[in-house]
């Protein structure tokens, strides 16, 4: 261990799915031919109509310095799509926008928790929430659900789990990695638990909300009157707009966490990116619709994926409703010898894949949950099934 380093940073887990990204590159470098399916990443272009609004950007000079909590403009902009799809109603002082919702996940973390502070994080998870809640001295508290109950949290689970210094509930809906979507009601039932325990904030990260196959509908828990003032919703463009590299995201939450999240990022990385910012404005303020035949393709390679991983003896998987991940329990395989390899857990076996399919998935384990591997969907059609033909040979 270098002990020049802080006990802080060499206590943080490796971002997992980052990690297994740059292996699969690293080992694309030295020539193999590797199927990468363990990014979230969408593999479509940014829309061109987002494109322009950047490039008009650049040409109408906006290169200097931003307003912390982002342009006047976006904020308007994101007020706007909160109304329009959410129904909620938040003023210019409770948005901030920052470089991704991963930075703004990390602001309401370093804000809201005194060390010791629990934080309820059903599982699975995604990879970075428990890391998040670490850095902020704080206490990650696992709910093991499984895909009986649609890796779905109970609001008698989430009650078990509260205790005098719980002070956040934190998931993401849909969820990276299950696509389990709590519905309207759903929320209603844990809201109802959260009704006795006023000291906790709730995270809803909804990053995912508009890549959604139509099952269940996307719900807001802040949505709800006696939730509004308790509750951060998480927003980004990554996903839904194929603009993972432009780093933008962005919160509705009470001022005061508005506010300490603006102090705080005025001390660490200032306002976000110019350009990308001024884009975000029309992926906004344009109707959902203009993105909608990304989600229709999603959704094509999600019936695609899931037919033929059930084709293959040992894969169990839950039937996401939402975002681009199935996340099959691979327990069967547990204790076996393959080729000379014996499976003890689902690294072991996402190792096994990567090693000898040259297929890159994310062990469970990285989202809480060790019975299960994340595969991304987001990915062609012919590489979803040579991956997959892959797997299978191998199995
Ligand atoms: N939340 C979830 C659930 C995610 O999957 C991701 C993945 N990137 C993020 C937040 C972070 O998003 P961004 O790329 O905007 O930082
Ligand atoms: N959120 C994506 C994933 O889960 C991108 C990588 C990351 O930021 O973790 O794969």
């Amino acid at each position: 261990m270098n002990n020049k380093l802080s006990e802080r940073i060499i206590n943080v887990t490796p971002s997992a799915t980052l990690e297994m990204a740059a292996k699969a590159r690293e080992l694309r470098a030295s020539g193999k031919n590797i199927i990468g399916l363990s990014l979230g990443e969408p593999d479509f272009n940014t829309p061109d109509y987002i494109k322009e609004a950047a490039i008009q950007a650049i040409k109408d000079g906006y290169n200097s310095y931003t307003p912390v909590d982002g342009y006047v403009e976006l904020k308007d902009a994101i007020i706007t799509k909160f109304k329009r799809d959410n129904d909620l109603t938040y003023g210019p002082s409770q948005i901030v926008v920052s470089t991704g919702a991963k930075q703004a996940l990390y602001n309401i973390a370093q804000v809201v928790l005194n060390k010791g502070d629990e934080v309820v994080l059903p599982c699975p998870y995604w990879v970075s929430y428990s890391d998040i809640v670490k850095l902020a001295d704080g206490v990650p508290v696992e709910v093991a659900t499984s895909i009986d109950s649609d890796f779905k949290m109970t609001p008698q689970q989430l009650e078990a789990a509260i205790t005098p210094k719980t002070k956040m509930l934190w998931y993401s809906s849909p969820c990276n990695p299950s696509g389990s979507i709590y519905s309207k009601e759903e929320l209603r039932a844990l809201a109802d638990v959260l009704k006795k325990y006023p000291q906790i904030i709730v995270v809803s990260d909804e990053i995912y909300e508009h890549i959604n196959y139509g099952v269940t509908a996307h719900a807001s828990m802040a949505a709800f009157e006696d939730m509004f003032d308790r509750t951060v919703t998480v927003n980004g463009v990554a996903k839904a707009f194929a603009m993972t590299g432009w780093r933008i995201g962005y919160i509705g939450a009470p001022a005061y966490i508005a506010r300490a999240c603006n102090k705080l990022q005025g001390q660490v990385t200032s306002g976000a990116n110019c350009i990308a910012q001024r884009a975000v404005i029309t992926a906004l303020l344009e109707p959902p619709s203009r993105i909608t035949y990304m989600v229709d393709e999603f959704k094509k390679r999600r019936k695609l994926i899931l037919e033929l991983l059930n084709d293959i003896d040992g894969f169990k998987c839950n039937e996401p409703e939402g975002a681009f991940y199935v996340y099959p329990d691979i327990t069967a395989f547990f204790g076996k010898t393959l080729n000379g390899t014996t499976i003890n857990n689902a690294s072991d076996f996402s190792m096994y894949l990567l090693e000898t399919a040259n297929v890159a998935t994310v062990t469970g384990d990285a989202f809480g949950n060790g019975n299960c591997i994340r595969i991304s969907y987001a990915a062609a059609e012919k590489e979803l099934r040579e991956a997959v033909s892959r797997i299978k040979g191998v199995l």
